[in-house]
């Protein structure tokens, strides 16, 4: 179960969806692991950010679990691993027994492998449950979702190299490159700029993408910075103006008419609601200036080949899916898909997040995002499996802990940390402590492991070997060097230890990662063509349907994935946050990441050269705001919202629009997620991280 061992391997860097190839080391120590650079990684070609260059700070912490532990008086003490097991597994069999498989919940995590999360809802389908669910539900559901089902696959339609090579305009709307992707912004966004391209960034904050693209006085950068929550009526701004422009002067190419007729669905729904939209009423309502909405449009619609990039910006919000629906508009349109330089391009924010959706960690899919309730994809997997899988879809991770102590009764968690992650975490800390089970797999004591009934210490990025997928799917070898613990387990090796307990050792016991993965490419249609040999040091982009296969850069070239085989055209309104700023609470909250933090900082905040550039949270306030309020910069301030209160320090900034204020979640002690709405998008069941309304007072 160890995979491939030596003195040094190349392997993927665990934090961003980049996917940066690097090396590790192993000194004369089991504990000394060292970072190498991998000069020629098909991604990277040997660059790395500051986290991937400090990822092994990580490997030998000392606040490694390196015990299995069981709570007993409500304290944790040292077991057996045969100790843990046998109760996790009389405690599944009990819950079982007691209230149905629905009982359990099952949250896989983007930070483990796509073998990994494979076994982890397979453990759940045989359990008698779909609900299993990862974090990719907080970050792209709604992406997913709205790619799936008007263009085909819930992924990038593009890669990086294609991109960094074709495309004349990248329009980057809610994310932010410069500090979530940093290799992907420098070596593929910005060298393109260099080289002649123009960058279109929709984002309310001024942030590192905006500086790092202001490289001279040519007008090759704009920052439209809307306020939060208006990402529909700017689009809707820029979609009109296209269609106007295209009716007075049919010839000028605003919008690509032959693609349009013969490529897509739904542009006539696109015109009906564009016709109720008063341009001049919704420019002011973003906060950004007519002229320069339209001269976006111009730019993008007239540009040969056009990409979008999309962050959480746009999926964290209630209406995530059709704020991607928008952005699949304005591509279908102007015939912006199926070329290289072209496409929607979700930027994924963990090192697996593409993966972990791949291999059917999700509710609603099977591996390769075969639907549960689709009878005859579902009896294709079952018949590799060898059992029946439930035929509803199961609660999302949100809806899951909505549930805790009512029909949810337990909780297996790989990985994840949701007491921390999930919006309204004062909620999920209070509401976990209903569980009558929770088991959790992790490398640290997390925020959601302090609530745990049993620990299993698994072991870090750097010890285990396996496959991992990254933002434009390009599925990857990882590869581990000497287990720094003795105790420790791989994720695989325990979860292959559980399963076989509950269910038998068929189809759960397996020796090692490419095992797992000889059974997922069976199961996955997108992943069938690939093997550890062919995947070798240069990976492959999925859909790679037969051996031979080298899989596909950008998608779509001849039909899209739809029933259909058209894109899907379909025009949306505007839907704003479920909060808005009232006299209570006067200013709107946003949240985003920064670039020495990883998430919820279980890594991050233990390394030490990460934590030293980054050692707090603090909050962005507007100086006309911080006049109001008496704030001055560096001032201790209290950020409250209807669901908890922070205090933080206060960053006196026009990088952030006057009402906004913006902070982030990766500090325990200061979360934003305490602040934030856990209200859903109806469809993906995203919730609302971007949009929250708050206040702040001095003290
Ligand atoms: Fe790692 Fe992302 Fe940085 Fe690359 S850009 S080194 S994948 S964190």
């Amino acid at each position: 179960m160890t995979g491939e061992k030596h003195d040094s391997v190349k392997t993927i860097c665990p934090y961003c969806g980049v996917g940066c190839g690097i090396q590790v080391k192993q000194g004369d120590e089991p504990g000394d692991v060292q970072f190498m650079p991998w000069g020629d990684a098909p991604v990277n070609e040997g660059r790395i950010c500051i986290k991937g260059g400090a990822a092994t700070e990580v490997v030998d912490h000392e606040d490694r679990l390196t015990e299995p532990l069981i709570r007993e008086d409500g304290e944790f003490r040292e077991a057996s691993w045969d100790e843990c097991y046998e109760y996790v597994v009389s405690e599944l069999e009990r819950i079982h027994d007691d209230y149905g498989p629905d009982a359990m919940g099952f949250f896989g995590s983007s930070k483990t492998m796509n073998e990994e999360n494979y076994l982890l809802q397979k453990i759940a389908r045989r359990y008698g449950t779909n609900n299993v669910d990862n974090c990719t539900r907080m970050c792209h559901a709604s992406t997913v979702w709205a790619l799936r089902t008007s263009l085909g696959a819930g992924a990038m339609t593009n890669s990086m190299h294609d991109l960094r090579e074709e495309a004349d305009v990248f329009w980057i709307q809610g994310a932010n490159p410069g500090e979530q992707h940093p290799i992907a912004n420098s070596q593929y966004f910005r060298q393109a700029v260099l080289e002649g391209a123009t960058v279109i960034q929709v984002d309310p904050h001024a942030n590192k993408t905006t500086r790092s693209f202001q490289i001279d006085e040519t007008d090759r950068h704009m920052h439209l910075q809307l306020e939060p929550g208006t990402d529909i009526p700017l689009l809707n701004v820029v979609l009109k103006t296209i269609l106007e422009k295209h009716e007075a002067n049919p010839d000028a190419g605003w919008i690509d008419e032959e693609f349009v007729e013969e490529r897509t669905e739904g542009f006539e729904h696109l015109r009906g609601t564009l016709e109720d939209v008063d341009v001049e009423a919704a420019a002011e309502e973003c906060g950004v200036p007519l002229e320069q909405i339209e001269l976006a449009a111009e730019t993008y619609a007239m540009a040969d080949n056009a990409a979008i990039f999309t962050g959480m910006g746009m999926s964290q919000h209630r209406c995530g899916v059709d704020n991607v629906q928008n952005e699949i508009n304005l591509a279908l349109v102007t015939g912006n898909v199926g070329r290289p330089g072209t496409g929607v391009n979700p930027l994924r924010g963990q090192n697996n997040v593409q993966g972990t959706c791949d291999v059917g960690a999700m509710p609603n899919v099977l591996p390769g995002y075969q639907l549960v309730d689709d009878d005859e994809a579902r009896k294709s997997v079952e018949d590799v499996w060898g059992f029946d899988v439930p035929p509803e879809p199961g609660l999302t991770n949100v809806e899951v802990s909505h549930e805790f102590g009512n029909s949810v009764r337990g909780l297996y968690v790989m990985g994840e940390n949701p007491v921390m992650s999930e919006p309204d975490a004062n909620r999920v800390a209070e509401r976990i402590q209903d569980l009558e089970f929770v088991v959790v797999q992790d490398i640290f004591m997390t925020e959601t492991a302090e609530y745990a009934d049993v620990i299993l210490p698994a072991t870090t990025w750097a010890e285990r070997a396996g496959t991992v997928t990254n933002t434009d799917r390009r599925v990857q070898r990882m590869r581990g060097v000497e287990k720094v613990h003795e105790n420790t387990k791989h994720d695989l090796e325990i979860l292959s230890e559980v399963g076989s307990r509950l269910f038998g050792p068929e189809g759960f016991d397996f020796d090692d990662p490419e095992d797992v993965f000889e059974e997922l490419r069976q199961v996955c249609p997108i992943y069938h063509g690939m093997t550890y040999e062919l995947l070798d040091e240069t990976g492959l982009h999925w859909p790679c349907y037969e051996p031979g296969d080298e899989g596909d850069p950008f998608l779509y070239a001849e039909e899209f994935d739809t029933e259909s085989g058209l894109g899907h055209i379909e025009g949306v309104s505007h839907t704003p946050p479920a909060e808005t700023p009232d006299n209570e609470y006067p200013l709107i909250l946003t949240t985003a990441r920064l670039e020495e933090h990883y998430n919820t900082g279980t890594m991050s905040r233990r390394s030490p050269t990460l934590n030293r550039q980054r050692p707090e949270n603090f909050v962005d306030v507007h100086p006309a705001d911080a006049e109001r309020y008496g704030i001055e910069d560096g001032d201790e301030v209290t950020l409250t919202s209807r669901r908890g209160e922070i205090s933080v320090v206060a960053q006196v900034t026009d990088d952030i629009k006057e009402g906004v204020v913006w902070t982030t979640p990766h500090f325990a002690a200061a979360s934003a997620n305490r602040l934030t709405n856990d209200v859903l998008d109806e469809r993906a069941k995203i919730p609302e991280y971007k949009a929250a309304a708050a206040e702040i007072e001095v003290g």
